[in-house]
């Protein structure tokens, strides 16, 4: 069983907005579970490797931008594990952090212009039809396995929270939480906070890996002009909240689901006394391609 030992601890954020609310404002820190494998990456990993070990399969494929976290988590569980990998990498061939430590990590990089990397059966078959040996990882990993991995991270809880504030990509992650919430029957409510522009399209992504629907809520308010998109108030919202907490946070993801919370707690949306956990989902080495914007 291909397994990493996780350290993702669950610490109090003090803020005065919080005081004045009567809020408790906890953050689980799956930030710290690996350095590249970070936050939501591994748990989404875990259980697609665990299935191409089991087939004997030892090259894994997958798909993603730039500056995508999860390229970069496949090319260091791929070396730590002992596979090999490779990434499509949407749009012409560029530079930069994350894919420098991509290739570090001995992941191959093919650079596919935007009109193939729609099709990505079709480049996997074009490329690894005939290799028996490689693995097929969709873009941002999401899969039914990658949800059943975000929904351990329940029972790490040292305790019961009335709200729970998870960021959405492809919200694999969302839905494993809320799987973990109802498997549990927890009265917790879930925030999905989308990263993009018109996030209303994620219910129907989060739905898809739902074992049993259950209400939740779909902040679709807080992506800032949308994905990897920032504002001045973004900005300095980030800086402030680094600066107070000595956690790092990061404006694709993290920064815009803290803000979330941050404004609907400035605006009286909870209850006095009502406990919130937001679910730090890592990808903070982001913040060095986006040093410019500080
Ligand atoms: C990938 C990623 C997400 C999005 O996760 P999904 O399961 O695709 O919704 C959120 N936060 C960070 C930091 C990420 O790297």
């Amino acid at each position: 069983m291909i397994n990493l030992q996780i350290y993702s601890p669950v610490q109090q954020i003090h803020n005065r907005v919080f005081t004045e609310q009567g809020l408790n404002v906890f953050i689980k820190r799956d930030d710290l579970i690996h350095p590249l494998i970070s936050g939501n990456k591994w748990r989404k990993l875990k259980y697609p490797l665990n299935k191409a070990r089991s087939l004997q399969k030892n090259h894994l494929v997958t798909f993603g931008g730039a500056y995508s976290n999860h390229l970069l988590a496949t090319a260091a569980a791929a070396a730590a594990f002992g596979f090999q990998a490779t990434g499509f990498v949407r749009g012409e061939e560029v530079s930069n952090t994350h894919l420098f430590l991509c290739r570090l990590h001995g992941m191959q990089l093919i650079f596919t212009d935007r009109e193939s990397y729609r099709d990505k059966r079709g480049l996997f078959n074009n490329y690894f039809g005939n290799n028996a040996d490689a693995f097929f990882i969709d873009e941002g990993g999401a899969s039914p396995e990658a949800a059943l991995g975000c929904s351990e991270l329940l029972a790490e809880l040292p305790q019961t929270y009335n709200h729970i504030f998870c960021a959405c990509g492809t919200g694999t992650t969302a839905a494993g939480i809320i799987n973990g919430i109802s498997a549990s029957g927890m009265a917790t409510q879930f925030h999905a906070v989308p990263v993009f522009k018109n996030g209303g399209f994620m219910e129907a992504e989060i739905d898809k890996y739902l074992l049993a629907p259950i209400p939740y809520h779909l902040h679709t308010q807080h992506h800032f002009g949308g994905y990897a998109k920032t504002t001045p108030q973004l900005i300095a919202f980030i800086k402030q909240f680094v600066a107070a907490t000595g956690i790092m946070i990061e404006p694709v993801y993290t920064g815009k689901m803290l803000h979330c919370i941050f404004d609907l707690a400035s605006a009286g949306y909870f209850k006095p006394g009502e406990s919130i956990l937001a679910i730090h989902t890592g990808g903070v080495l982001g913040l060095l391609g986006m040093t410019d914007k500080f």
